[in-house]
């Protein structure tokens, strides 16, 4: 709810809902904005749904000035992240924001970003809620997908071969050019790296029948691998020189290179464990969604990760990943 005085000052919080959020007929909920709930029908037969919340704040996970059409892009794109680390088709999402102000250019430019990736993805805005508050945006989204087909985090087994999907660490270069005074120019890759993370929804569902395990990179390599390894409770050896960092990392110091590409955050990359035997069908896939699929390791019997050379010999490194809370 906004206040009474924002109502009549901005012609109303269900104005600014009907303005910029409710665009008209649902296309695929049964009731969807103005109502106390959406109506989503049940899951096709033999299907499941699977749902996620991810939350931005401004100050943490984005900046005041930052473009607000990214900002609603990766407010879904983290999300729509979630579903695709676990092999869900996206069918609908809702959207709680908390707005200091109502600033009409600011909400169009988000609705733009956000309903840009929302209509690519074919996922439905159903519901939300809207507020007054600092700066937060929290999107929940609901997706499809086969009884039994989830991938999880906990699958994982020893013997199993490491992926990862793209490049990474070109997003926490451009955080730690921001944070140390000099930003990225709008358009640099790596800076679109972070501002515009490219959810692998279509990797996620070809996935189901290929990985075992998947997790999306959200904190860093090594904070995400290590949730999937104590989920699974196994232990994985990453190759370090296989690792395919980002561009914009050629010609850091090595010690950098491991610290962007392994510990930082936002690459929204899907990290996986696959059985051997499936190494030419996933190097097919790669070729097929024209994304790079690199396999950076293997799983072991162990309880960490060991970071090797090529030769397998230890490569002692004390790296983390984002931990909100640390
Ligand atoms: P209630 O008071 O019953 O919680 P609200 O007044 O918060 O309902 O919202 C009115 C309608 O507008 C509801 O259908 C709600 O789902 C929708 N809505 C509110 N905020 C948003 C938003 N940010 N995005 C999409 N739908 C929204
Ligand atoms: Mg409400």
């Amino acid at each position: 709810m906004v206040s009474p005085d924002e109502k009549s000052a901005a012609g109303g919080e269900f104005e600014l809902i009907s303005r910029y959020f409710d665009r008209g007929p649902p296309r695929r909920a049964l009731l969807g904005i103005g109502d106390d709930c959406a109506v989503l029908a049940a899951p096709r037969p033999g299907h499941v749904f699977a749902m996620a919340t991810d939350m931005l704040v401004c100050g943490t996970h984005f900046l005041e000035d930052a473009d607000p059409a990214s900002v609603g892009h990766k407010a879904l794109a983290v999300n729509l992240s979630d579903l695709a680390s676990m092999g869900a088709q996206p069918v609908a999402f809702t959207l709680a924001i908390a707005l200091p102000r109502v600033d009409p250019d600011w909400l169009a430019r988000f609705c733009c970003g956000m309903f840009e990736l929302a209509d690519r993805s074919d996922c439905e805005l159903v519901g939300g809620d809207t507020t007054r508050g600092p700066l937060n945006i929290t999107v929940t989204v609901i997706g499809e997908m086969p009884a039994g087909s989830a991938i999880r985090r906990d699958a994982a087994q020893p013997g199993d071969d490491l992926w990862v999907s793209g490049e990474l660490g070109g997003a926490a270069f451009a955080v730690a050019s921001a944070t140390q005074g000099s930003p990225l120019p709008a358009d640099h890759p790596a800076q679109r790296r972070l501002d515009w993370p490219e959810p692998r929804n279509r990797l996620g569902l070809e996935l189901r029948h290929l990985a075992r395990a998947a997790i999306d990179v959200s904190d860093g390599v090594c904070a995400d691998l290590g949730h999937l390894l104590e989920r699974s409770r196994v232990g994985a050896q990453l190759c370090w020189p296989d690792v395919p960092c980002d561009a914009v990392l050629a010609g850091l110091a090595e010690d950098q290179q491991m610290r962007f590409s392994l510990s930082g955050g936002d690459d929204y990359e899907l990290l996986f464990a696959a059985a051997p035997e499936n190494r030419e069908a996933i190097d097919a896939l790669a070729t097929r969604l024209a994304l790079r699929l690199t396999r950076i390791g293997s799983f072991d019997s162990g309880d960490s990760v060991r970071i090797i050379d090529r030769t397998g010999r230890r490569i002692e490194w004390s790296g983390r990943g984002f931990d909100h809370f640390a």
